[in-house]
């Protein structure tokens, strides 16, 4: 057995750089934070080959002395924990790893005047390799260069992607660095060239449209709301905004950029009804807790915090946004794109609102994740059912416009669109989506009327897990009830399944269902996977159970159902989240026709 002998600091810095930079993203956030940190007014990246060859970042901050430059590249050297305090966090950095560890990794250089001295001076470090402290010139502020990023680690090398993807992560990390700093400019050079540069701006709402976009700005509900020292602030997107991927999912907690599980899958649970599985809410959510709520020192690169309460979090992000929804739930985006991008024409910018829902083809129906679908027989769901008339029919009530928000009916085109006049102007529903939109939340409140309905198991099923899953699950057993999953322990390392959501009955996979509700459990959840699951197969239901396309409306069955939209929440989407209806007002019009 070799002798224990005390690694060489370059090594150390080597092995800390692995866990701190894993790509030119992480070593951008590291500089930029820094640059933050020392109360910068404007800040310039600029990258060749998406950072792999070379890469800069220069500030007008506070600089540094000719001392603090020479401490700055030592390993756990920062002037950022004054009070020794790891607590009361207030800055990005407080680990003093950073600059160590990109220095250990690549060729990096510093050059840095403090404010109010006169001289600038500049240090390298090349592999670990500290040099000496030289004079430089330059204004007050510091540029940090870093070349040849992990040319001493070629095997962490070859994991980075191609130029294009890595400029992709460097952009990620500053628009959310941007966001959470609206006063500071930020500018990205790449290969020369200005890539964007976004002006101070004096608030939030400001910037959130420099970097999400006008569309997001247009058609995101505002959110504000406390609750037991915990504060949410932000914007979040309304359902018809949806997007492929969740990178337009912008979290901070304390003005922290995060990207933590509990938040995003809050988040997620927050749309669930809304919005079909695999579409993703946009979103600019601050959640602001005191410093002693939160953990921040439980990731190398500081993206995943820790809640000491973890539940109370989630169900303030949840409760908010479904308010929100609830408030907004009959308006749709497609109402509000400015009318000539809706008719293609005009500016020729991408139109982001129209993404969700364009492909009409390309949505699937849902697809339960825990088993197989029982089609469940599609009698009476009661409400709006499409009827013939008939000579004899009642003489049908007459509508005016101006008396119902969405109009009364006065056409009905291609057997699937509906069209009414309203007060302001026209709205064009699509009957299918309205009503699978009515369908679903009458299921929906039946069911947290009497429950789920549950079907007992002949023989229980035993499921085997670890002792800590079968622990969470009995612990949270109260939890799925309701949702008619009834368990009970069984040993000490499994549990007996002993009723189950009827709609959910035959070759349900009880293994995986019954894990993945232990971690969400464990996180905090109050088992909203299992709750998905069985709305997703109403969701389902509902489409099944709704008026196609293509099937002939009298007037009175179209004004019949625009007053069941009326009244039911989140009419403005379908639950695959398109929108049910787009309106153009009578300006939209005449501005069509040239008439103003
Ligand atoms: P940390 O940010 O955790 O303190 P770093 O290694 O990133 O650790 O930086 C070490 C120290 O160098 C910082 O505490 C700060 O005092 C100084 N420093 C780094 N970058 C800058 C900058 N852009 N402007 C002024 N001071 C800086
Ligand atoms: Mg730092």
């Amino acid at each position: 057995m070799p002798a224990i002998r005390q690694l060489p600091d370059y090594l150390i810095n080597r092995i800390a750089a692995g866990e701190v930079v894993e790509n030119p993203a992480a070593v951008v956030r590291e500089l930029v934070e820094n640059s933050i940190d020392a109360g910068a007014s404007a800040i310039t990246v600029e990258l060749r080959a998406g950072g792999k060859s070379w890469l800069a970042v220069e500030d007008d901050g506070c600089g540094m002395s000719a001392d603090d430059l020479a401490l700055a590249v030592q390993r756990h050297a920062t002037s950022k924990l004054p009070e020794d305090d790891l607590v009361n966090i207030a800055t990005f950095g407080f680990r003093g790893e950073a600059l160590p560890s990109v220095g250990a990794v690549s060729r990096l250089s510093i050059s840095s005047r403090a404010a109010g001295h006169d001289s600038a001076w500049q240090i390298a470090v090349d592999g670990g390799r500290i040099g000496a402290i030289e004079p430089a010139a330059r204004a007050s502020g510091t540029r940090v260069e870093v070349r040849d990023l992990f040319y001493v680690t070629p095997a962490r090398l070859k994991f980075l992607r191609s130029d294009q993807a890595e400029l992709i992560s460097v952009k990620g990390v500053l628009a959310r660095l941007a966001l959470a700093h609206p006063s500071i400019r930020f500018t990205l050079v790449n290969e020369g060239r200005t890539a964007f540069a976004y002006a101070p701006c004096t608030d939030h709402a400001a910037r959130v449209a420099q970097i999400v976009g006008d569309d997001f700005s247009g058609n995101a509900m505002q959110l504000g709301s406390t609750r037991e020292g915990l504060s949410l602030r932000g914007y979040a997107g309304l359902p018809t905004l949806s997007r492929g991927n969740s990178q337009h999912q912008y979290l901070f907690v304390n003005n922290r950029p995060v990207r933590d599980r509990l938040l995003l899958g809050a988040l997620k649970g927050a749309y669930a009804d809304t919005m079909m599985g695999d579409r993703h809410p946009v979103a600019v959510l601050f959640l602001d807790v005191p410093y002693e709520a939160v953990d921040v020192n439980v990731h190398p690169q500081k993206q995943e915090v820790r809640f000491r309460e973890p539940a109370l979090v989630r169900s303030l992000l949840v409760s908010s946004i479904q308010q929100a929804l609830q408030a907004h739930g009959q308006r749709s985006a497609g109402g509000t794109v400015p009318l000539p991008q809706m008719l293609g024409q005009g500016s020729g910018v991408a139109r982001t609102p129209y993404q969700g829902y364009a492909p009409r083809g390309g949505f699937s129906q849902p697809t339960p994740f825990y088993g197989q679908v029982r089609e469940a027989p599609f009698g009476d769901l009661g409400g709006w059912q499409p009827q013939a008339r008939t000579a004899e029919s009642e003489p049908a009530p007459v509508y005016v416009p101006a008396d119902h928000p969405l109009g009364a009916a006065r056409a009905q085109l291609h057997g699937t669109y509906i069209v009414s006049q309203t007060a302001e102007g026209i709205i064009i529903v699509d009957q299918h989506a309205a009503h699978e939109r009515i369908v679903y939340e009458r299921l929906k409140a039946s069911l947290s009327l009497g429950g789920v309905s549950r079907q007992p198991l002949l023989i229980p099923e035993i499921v085997a897990m670890t002792q800590a899953d079968a622990a969470t699950l009995v612990e949270n057993a109260g939890l799925l009830e309701p949702y008619g999953l009834l368990i009970e322990p069984f040993g000490a390392d499994s549990v007996a399944v002993r009723e189950i959501p009827a709609i959910l009955a035959d070759r349900i996979d009880y293994m995986t269902l019954l894990r993945d509700l232990a971690d969400q459990l464990a996180e905090g959840g109050q088992g909203e996977i299992l709750r998905d699951a069985v709305l997703a197969l109403l969701a389902r239901q509902a489409c099944h159970g709704s008026v196609r396309a293509g099937r002939m409306l009298n007037v009175d069955e179209m004004n019949a159902l625009l007053r069941q939209m009326e009244e039911t929440p989140l009419s403005g989407q379908c639950n695959h989240g398109r929108p049910t209806y787009v309106a153009l007002s009578l300006s939209e019009l005449e501005k069509l026709f040239a008439r103003k």
